[in-house]
């Protein structure tokens, strides 16, 4: 695979040096010249062990000196430090001053000579550049390092470099007519303008996003979104030059810093954006975690050991990790993940940058425009197509959410009708057991006034009893006493009763007994009045507000009734008659019961003994006066 890519890219960069290998080896430079690429007029020597000094190398045997056969100048990662040596011939008749660009910012240490042969006797002057010196030491601030030259007129001209760095050993010699280079300058800067601009909005945006959202996804996006570019300027010296141009230490360190952030957050953010978890990928997400973490451990390594011994660690696990994601997004595509889709082509945009990258490094590419600037533009497109599909994956996980909450919507509102239902229900049973309690209530009610009734009623006459009799005899003694008024009471006793039990037996004389009642119980009509059974066959009258005029007619009334009442009995016709004592008085005190009752029974006592079979009242004097008489 990467040798066919290799040789597809080969091809396709490549085949110029063709051509230029059979060139001539000194650069010429006229006034019509605007930009020469020196790289393929480049002789280059690896330095020994031992540093050797410029009057060593003005002497070299040129047989020792290897031509640089590219269009490119790469000698990857190998011996630190390297000498080279281009001539370029003016052939004219003017002075020319073009620019030398080294267009490969992260190079250490670099010193040029200019003619060193020719300088005779004077010690030879030397320009020292790389970025082990501050930014503002260059002679001309840009982020490659520029060197203004002088070319005598009609000359050659030997430029001589020792360059010497822990980073790839890249030397792209370029001279420059300095009009031309400022009109490309402009046109290098508005690109860079427009790449960073570009990943800047996409890291404020999916930060936004990420804050009014809370997706975890975004903010994995916005690391891996920082660090990437963050890398690219570190290692196109833009970082050097506008973020930390005196931290010469840090600057190398920065790249694999920045990096392999890179692909920690690149990791973590696929895991998540196209599901990759545990149980649905088991090797593939060990394996992904195990190239975040080996990235994490790099990433802080960078921020103590020197860059020398990270970096090709981190290009190869960069390498692997591209890969990587590349085998997940296809895996999760197969699978028919929606987010999957929008990866895989984000990813090949940006691997495609990154893979040239690569191969440039390891010198398998030639180092060019295109090598340089796949990364940016596949970054570049990488990073918008993966923000639309974040942002597509928002939309559907909104969609989910929505339908989600309709359903639980339409459920609660299932819930709330059951319940309302059952409440319903459960207030309907109240109503009924309230309205059986009222009835239950009133019933009890009714059950106890038919109680009360009872316990006040004699049960054999159906008169009132002598409790009853004895409860309303006092209130009303008590009525009487306060206003003042008249009140009467009657005692009656039948004649000759035991005679007439002996006579016909107890059950007639019941029958009897409720005659007596139905006769007296008809002459009490005021609804105050009031007849009782007081015991045996006495019975009671008592009549409030009664004078004993009235008391006396009312007795008289009763005593007549029974007398005229025939009672039929085995055949015969038996007439009874009963003794009637009457008191009537207004009752000097509140407890006069007592005695009213005493006296009403002195009168019947008085009855009896005048013959029986009449009515004798209680008088003022203490005696008991006859009313009427009867014959017996
Ligand atoms: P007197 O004219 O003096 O009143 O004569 P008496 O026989 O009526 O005498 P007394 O009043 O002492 O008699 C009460 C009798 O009344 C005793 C009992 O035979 C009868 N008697 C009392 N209570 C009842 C009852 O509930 N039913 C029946 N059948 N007889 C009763
Ligand atoms: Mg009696
Ligand atoms: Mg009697």
């Amino acid at each position: 695979m990467l040798r066919v890519l290799t040789i597809v890219f080969g091809l396709m960069v490549g085949f110029s040096s063709f051509f230029a290998a059979a060139a001539d080896r000194q650069a010429i430079w006229d006034l019509q010249s605007e930009r020469v690429e020196l790289s393929r007029f480049v002789d280059y020597w690896p330095e020994p062990e031992l540093p050797a000094g410029i009057e060593v190398l003005t002497n070299l045997d040129s047989q020792r000196w290897t031509p640089n056969q590219s269009d490119s100048l790469s000698l990857g990662y190998g011996k630190s430090a390297y000498w080279f040596r281009v001539a370029v011939e003016n052939p004219t008749d003017e002075v020319t001053k073009p620019l030398l660009e080294i267009a490969y910012p992260v190079l250490d240490q670099i010193e040029i000579f200019i003619n060193p042969e020719s300088s005779g006797a004077e010690p030879i002057e030397s320009i020292v550049l790389g970025d082990k010196q501050p930014f503002d030491a260059r002679p001309i601030q840009h982020r490659n390092f520029v060197v203004p030259l002088t070319l005598a007129a009609g000359e050659q001209t030997w430029i001589y470099l020792r360059v010497e760095t822990t980073s790839s050993m890249q030397v792209p010699l370029i001279l420059w007519e300095q009009n031309n280079f400022l009109a490309a300058e402009q046109a290098r800067s508005i690109f860079e303008g427009l790449y960073y601009g570009i990943i800047l909005v996409m890291v404020l945006y999916n930060l936004f996003v990420f804050m009014a959202v809370k997706e975890q996804s975004f903010l994995h996006y916005v690391g891996y979104i920082t660090a990437m570019p963050l890398f690219l300027a570190s290692l196109h010296g833009v970082a050097f030059q506008y973020l930390w141009p005196q931290a010469t230490w840090w600057n190398d360190q920065a790249i694999t810093v920045f990096l392999n952030l890179a692909l920690v957050f690149g990791g973590t953010f696929s895991l998540r954006f196209i599901n990759v978890s545990p149980s649905n990928h088991p090797f593939l997400h060990r394996w992904t975690v195990g190239v975040v973490v080996a990235a994490a451990v790099l990433a802080v390594a960078g921020l103590m050991v020197p860059y020398k011994y990270l970096i090709l660690p981190t290009i190869l696990l960069a390498f692997i990790t591209c890969s990587t994601m590349l085998v997940l997004s296809i895996v999760r595509w197969v699978q028919q993940d929606p987010a999957a889709r929008y990866y895989t082509f984000a990813w090949v945009f940006m691997l495609f940058g990154g893979m040239v990258l690569a191969l440039s490094k390891f010198t398998v590419l030639p180092r060019n425009l295109l090598t340089e600037n796949a990364t940016q533009v596949g970054s570049a497109l990488g990073v918008i197509l993966l923000s639309i599909a974040l942002a597509d994956r928002l939309e559907r996980e909104k969609k989910r959410v929505f339908e989600t909450q309709q359903r639980l919507i339409r459920e609660e509102r299932k819930a709330r009708m059951a319940q309302e239902k059952s409440l319903q229900v459960q207030r309907e049973a109240n109503t009924q057991l309230e309205e059986r309690v009222q009835q239950r209530t009133k019933d009890l009610e009714h059950l106890n006034e038919q109680l009360l009734e009872l316990s006040a009623t004699d049960a054999l006459t159906r008169l009132k009893n002598r409790g009853h009799f004895d409860r309303i005899f006092q209130s009303a003694v008590v009525r009487a006493y306060r206003y003042d008024e008249m009140l009467s009471l009657l005692v009656l006793d039948i004649d000759h009763f035991k005679k007439f039990n002996d006579t016909y037996g107890h059950l007639v004389g019941d029958d009897c007994l409720k005659m007596v009642s139905q006769c007296i119980q008809k002459f009490i009509t005021r609804p105050q009045d009031l007849a009782a059974r007081y015991g045996g066959e006495e019975f009671v009258v008592l009549l409030p507000e009664t004078p004993m005029s009235g008391a006396l007619q009312v007795a008289e009334r009763i005593r007549m009734e029974i007398e005229k009442t025939a009672f039929p009995v085995s055949g015969d016709v038996v007439h009874l008659t009963v003794s009637i004592g009457v008191c009537s008085v207004s009752p000097a005190k509140a407890d006069a019961t007592k005695d009213i009752f005493k006296w009403a029974d002195e009168a019947l006592y008085e009855a009896k003994g005048q013959g029986r079979n009449r009515v004798v009242s209680w008088n003022m004097d203490n005696q008991p006066v006859g009313s009427s008489v009867s014959p017996a």
